[in-house]
C-alpha cells in the first residue's frame, strides 16, 4: 500500500478499511483502547487537546453551561453569553487592533469566512496562499490549499488562488493591488512543520502594507500556546489583520474562529444578510469549554513550559536513524529516510503504548504534538518507547 492509501485507511471507518485502534476512554496525556489498554497520546487529537483530554475544568464548564442552555437563536436582539465573554477573553489575547470575533465551528469554517471577509473588504477577486498549505478540507479552503494531489479531483475550485514559496522573499511581488488576502500558516504544519524567519514574515508584512492586501494569519494549528506563545506570530514581530484558529481552541469541544480589526469586519456588519451566517457557530457549550480552556492555559502556566518540554524531546531523541527534528515548540517533526523506514516505527511504538503520526503532505517525518500538560517523566517514557520502537520495529 502507498502512503495515500494507508492515508485513506487510517482515515476511513467503515468495515472495509479497519481501524488501527479503537478508543473508549480518555484522561490528560492517556487514551485507554478495550480492556484497558493504555496509550500515550502524543499528537493530541491533532493539535486539539493542548490542555489534555477532559481537563477537569473543561469538563465542569461544560456541564456548567449545558445546565443553563444549548442553542439559543443567534439573529435576534440577544446575545449568548458564553460567546461574549468568549470573545472578550480572545480578544485580551490578542495585540490591541485585534478587536472582532466571529465564532464558527471549526478551522475550516474559520478560513471560509476569512477568506469571504478579504473579498468584501477589499473588493478585490484574488487570493494567495502557499506552495504545501494546509487551510482545510471544505471547496474554499481546499482551494487556497497547497497541495496539488488533494485539489485534483475537485475542480473546479474557487478562481483567482495564486501561490507562494512559504519563506521565500522574490514570491512576494506575486501580492498586488488585486490581491484581496494573503493567507499563511504561520507554522506550516501538514508540510512537516516548517518554520519561517522573522524576516521573512516582517518582509510580507511590508509588501501586505504596500499594497493594501489583508494579511491572513492561519493559526488552527499552531495557535493556542502550542509553540510557545499563546499566538505563533508574536514569534516574528508583526501583527496580522486577521488570525483564524480552532483546534486547540475548545479544549476538545468543537470550535473555531477568525478574528479581525473592526473596521475590517465591519464589511461584514454592513448588511449581515450579504455577510456571513452561521448557525451554531460559536456554540455556547464549546464557548464554555473554550473559555476554561483560556483559563487553563494562563493559570497552570503551560504556554511557559513549551520551550522546555520540546527541549527535553530533542535532546532525548538521538539516533541514527533519526535525521533531523524540525520544530517550534511542542510542534514537532522527526525526520527518518523515508515513509518505508517511518511507517513500522509508528506502527511498533503504537503497539508499545504511544501514538505518533506523519503529516499529510510530508510523510517521512513522525509528528509529535503532546498535550501541553504532558510532564517531564512521561516525555522521558514516551521518547523510550519511540527509540525502542525505531531500534525494533514492526
Ligand atoms: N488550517 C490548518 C493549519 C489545519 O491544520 C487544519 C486542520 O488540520 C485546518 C486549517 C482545518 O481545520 P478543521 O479540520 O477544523 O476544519
Amino acid at each position: 500500500m502507498n502512503p495515500r492509501q494507508l492515508f485513506l485507511q487510517h482515515l476511513a471507518q467503515t468495515t472495509d478499511f479497519p481501524l488501527l485502534i479503537e478508543i473508549e476512554k480518555a484522561e490528560g496525556v492517556y487514551m485507554y483502547g478495550p480492556e484497558g489498554k493504555k496509550y500515550l497520546d502524543l499528537i493530541a487529537g491533532i493539535g486539539v487537546s493542548n490542555v489534555g483530554h477532559r481537563h477537569p475544568k473543561v469538563v465542569e464548564a461544560t456541564k456548567a453551561q449545558l445546565d443553563q442552555y444549548m442553542h439559543l437563536m443567534v439573529y435576534g436582539e440577544y446575545v449568548q453569553t458564553p460567546q461574549s465573554q468568549l470573545a472578550k477573553a480572545l480578544v485580551d489575547t490578542l495585540p490591541e487592533a485585534l478587536d472582532n470575533v466571529y465564532l464558527v465551528n471549526s478551522g475550516s469554517e474559520a478560513i471560509e469566512g476569512a477568506i469571504k471577509l478579504a473579498k468584501r473588504y477589499t473588493g478585490r477577486p484574488n487570493i494567495i496562499s502557499c506552495v504545501n498549505a494546509y487551510h482545510g478540507s471544505s471547496h474554499g479552503a481546499l482551494s487556497v490549499g497547497g497541495n496539488e494531489i488533494f485539489k485534483r479531483a475537485y475542480r473546479p475550485l474557487l478562481p483567482g488562488i495564486g501561490h507562494i514559496v512559504y519563506g521565500g522573499f522574490t514570491d512576494l511581488e506575486k501580492i498586488n493591488e488585486d490581491t484581496a488576502a494573503v493567507i499563511i500558516e504561520t507554522i506550516q504544519g501538514e508540510a512537516g512543520i516548517m518554520v519561517a524567519c522573522s524576516t521573512y514574515f516582517q518582509a510580507l508584512r511590508k509588501r501586505c502594507d504596500e499594497t493594501g492586501t489583508l494579511l491572513i494569519c492561519d493559526e488552527i494549528q499552531c495557535g493556542f500556546g502550542r509553540t510557545g506563545k499563546f499566538w505563533a506570530f508574536e514569534h516574528f514581530g508583526m501583527e496580522p489583520d486577521v488570525v483564524c484558529c480552532a483546534k486547540g481552541m475548545g479544549g476538545g469541544m468543537p470550535i473555531g474562529a477568525f478574528i479581525a480589526k473592526k473596521e475590517v469586519m465591519k464589511s461584514f456588519a454592513n448588511n449581515p444578510l450579504l455577510g456571513h451566517i452561521t448557525t451554531f457557530g460559536g456554540h455556547p457549550v464549546s464557548c464554555a469549554a473554550s473559555l476554561a480552556t483560556i483559563q487553563i492555559l494562563q493559570e497552570e502556566n503551560l504556554i511557559d513550559q513549551v520551550e522546555s518540554k520540546a527541549n527535553l524531546f530533542k535532546k532525548l531523541l538521538v539516533h541514527p536513524k533519526i535525521k533531523s527534528i524540525r520544530n517550534k515548540g511542542l510542534m514537532m517533526a522527526v525526520e527518518f529516510e523515508s515513509f518505508e523506514v517511518l511507517k513500522p516505527i509508528i506502527d511498533r511504538a503504537i503497539e508499545l503504548g504511544v501514538i505518533t503520526d506523519w503529516f499529510l503532505f510530508c510523510d517521512d517525518s513522525m509528528r509529535i504534538a503532546p498535550p501541553l500538560i504532558i510532564t517531564e517523566e512521561q516525555i522521558q517514557d514516551a521518547c523510550k518507547i519511540i527509540l525502542e520502537a525505531i531500534n525494533d520495529p514492526l
